[in-house]
């Protein structure tokens, strides 16, 4: 397994420092160390999932946890009014630098449109 594909892990251990805005039993959210919005907050699954088709595919529940923890940090981020975006970046063409699934949560300023 490359640096890559276990980065998040020892995120999740606290092996490595991140900022932590919730975490529950199934799920871990922390800060992107690099924002592309005022709000920019990765989602977790604690479970380790190349991409969201493999999660959906082996464990929808899962996938269920990851959606409510985003509408939760969307909540204590105070956004939750304004809106947000909810992002899986998924393999090559999307940009996926991170093989283990996460939910970017964007929002807190008007965010642009989607492409290229
Ligand atoms: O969707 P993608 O795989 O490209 O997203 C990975 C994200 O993880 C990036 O937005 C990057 O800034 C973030 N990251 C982080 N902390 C690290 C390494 C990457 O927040 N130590």
């Amino acid at each position: 397994m490359s640096d890559a594909e276990t980065l998040f892990e020892r995120i999740i251990a606290g092996e490595l420092p991140s900022d932590v805005v919730y975490q529950d039993e199934t799920t871990f959210a922390f800060r992107d160390i690099n924002p592309q919005a005022r709000v920019h907050v990765l989602v977790v699954p604690r479970k380790r999932y190349r991409n969201v088709a493999e999660l959906a595919a082996a464990d929808p529940q899962l996938l269920a946890d990851v959606i409510a923890t985003a509408a939760k940090v969307a909540e204590l981020e105070g956004i939750s009014g304004t809106g947000y975006r909810v992002v899986f970046n998924t393999d090559q063409d999307a940009g996926q630098t991170v093989f283990h699934v996460h939910a970017h949560v964007l929002g807190g300023e008007q965010l642009g449109l989607f492409g290229r």
